[in-house]
């Protein structure tokens, strides 16, 4: 079976002609079973010591699916005080959100420590406003562990090329600072990139952390950050991340961390895209078919407003074609295709050179692993309307989870029209 949605079962009791005929196109489609998966995966991954997994809401905040975590014993990181409200929202208490703050103004640093929530510090100088604000508190600090790692330049975030974190020189600095305030840092955090398939930057990034994380007194857990990969290329058959072989590093790694330092703490990752990327497909109707200077194009409503990765990062997502509710075989005679949305941008470019099987219009893509980093970073880019969400639940029954967004939501915005 070369059909990432078949073999899953993907649509439960319903086809992709049905949900686009029932929810319009473009449409994001979750299957709540891989979501659960996903979760379960990421809150067992450590075991030999006390633990617990965030869920990054930054990759996809639909309530339904911040509810699902809360059921899932996750706790979450946010990175705004609009992400706090909506895990506020859809349950969490206060303890299990981490504020992972990064060049923030007093205010926003008020609205968390007025609600209680771990905050996160990632240089000098935002400690310092921190510790004005709230003397004699409680705060954890993001440190460089001098590795990056990920997919793209634009996403790695440890190192020496990134605007993240305190490096390992100003440490020092910082407890001096801290002291001043008299706070108390009770946990120290990294996020070194996104998007490794390969453990090992993960692991030694980690190593060096620990190094650095052993100078503070006062922990209480320390936290390695996400950047868990997915294989976006699954159809060309691309492996999924070895999460037992990472797992027993892990569990090695921290046992041996929590007997050196000796005091009771807890250890904590920051996942996002593998909880969320591959629970969605993103579903798309086909309009119209070109030929132009030999490249042969199919225009979609799957805009770059609607999916941002492959314009924004060079990002592949695998397609498969649907028509009349049926997927078309790979085996199927094929055609080499670059595939477009409706913007009037020339980079609007879902998959360039892609093979396929042959496309005719109205025949529907479904653009696979869209869970993370896709509605989330969707815009109104040529006042187009932001796509709706359904899940299929463990019933096998589609349920919409966000509606469409409405030209009146638009219009919403200015006062006085
Ligand atoms: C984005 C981000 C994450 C999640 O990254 P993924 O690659 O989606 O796992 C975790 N922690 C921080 C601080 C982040 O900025």
């Amino acid at each position: 079976m070369n059909s990432f949605t078949q073999s899953t079962s993907f649509f439960g009791g319903s086809n992709p002609e049905e949900l686009a005929r029932s929810f319009g196109t473009p449409l994001y489609v979750y299957n709540e079973a891989i979501l659960r998966d996903r979760m379960r995966h990421m809150q067992g991954l450590i075991r030999s010591v006390p633990f617990t997994a965030n869920y990054s809401i930054k990759t996809n905040s639909n309530l339904t699916l911040l509810r699902i975590a809360l059921e899932e014993g996750l706790s979450a990181d946010a990175m705004s005080p609009g992400e706090i409200e909506f895990l506020l929202r859809a349950g969490f208490p206060q303890e299990r959100i981490f504020y992972v703050a990064n060049n923030v103004s007093d205010e926003e640093l008020r609205f968390a420590i007025d609600r209680g929530i771990m905050t996160s510090l990632d240089s000098v100088s935002q400690l310092e406003r921190f510790g004005r604000l709230n003397p004699n508190g409680k705060c954890a600090l993001r440190l460089n562990p001098g590795v990056g790692a990920g997919h793209h330049e634009k996403v790695i975030t440890a190192g020496k090329k990134t605007k993240f974190a305190i490096a390992q020189e100003d440490i020092d600095h910082a407890k001096i600072v801290a002291n001043k305030y008299n706070l108390k840092i009770v946990g120290v955090n990294q996020h070194i990139g996104s998007l490794f398939m390969d453990a090992t930057p993960y692991l030694q990034a980690i190593e060096n952390f620990l190094q650095l994380a052993k100078g503070f007194e006062d922990l209480e857990f320390v936290d390695f950050g996400g950047g868990f990969g997915i294989p976006y290329r699954k159809l060309s058959g691309e492996k999924t991340l070895d999460i037992d072989a990472t797992s027993k590093a892990l569990d090695h790694i921290c046992e041996q961390f929590a007997k050196e330092y000796g005091k009771p703490i807890v250890f904590k990752i920051e996942p996002g895209r593998y909880i969320a990327a591959e629970s969605c497909v993103l579903i798309g109707r086909v309009h119209s078919l070109k030929q132009n200077a030999g490249v042969h194009y199919v225009g979609t409503d799957i805009g770059m407003n609607v999916l941002v990765r492959p314009s924004m990062y060079g990002s592949w997502h695998d397609i498969e074609v649907y028509r009349d509710g049926e997927v078309l075989s790979s085996d199927d005679q094929t055609a080499i295709y670059t595939v477009v949305g409706n913007i009037c941008e020339t980079g609007d470019i879902l998959a360039k050179d892609r093979t396929l099987p042959i496309v005719r219009e109205n025949d529907l893509l479904v653009v696979l692993d869209a869970g993370a980093y896709g509605y989330c970073m969707s815009s109104n880019y040529n006042n187009r309307l932001k796509a709706a969400e359904v899940m299929i639940g463990t019933d096998g029954l589609p349920q919409l989870i966000r509606r469409r967004q409405t030209l009146e939501d638009l219009f919403r915005e200015f006062p006085g029209f």
